[in-house]
């Protein structure tokens, strides 16, 4: 663990913003919704998570911890 979830969660809204896509957040999964699609939270039989879920963050801070 070399950073905390509240800088992961800046990187991954960063690299969203950079290609237009937007970041939802959502009991502690994050998604991104790349531009002119809709957001898709959807989990299948297995549990997986569809192509627009990028992690899990168990508890996000609302400053850095790192
Ligand atoms: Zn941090």
């Amino acid at each position: 663990m070399s950073v905390c979830n509240f800088c992961t969660l800046r990187g991954i809204r960063s690299r969203a913003k950079a290609e237009g896509a937007t970041v939802h957040v959502e009991n502690g999964n994050v998604f991104v919704v790349p531009k002119g699609e809709k957001l898709d939270t959807s989990v299948d039989k297995k549990g997986n998570h569809g192509p627009q879920f990028v992690a899990w963050l168990m508890e996000v801070t609302g400053t850095c911890c790192c």
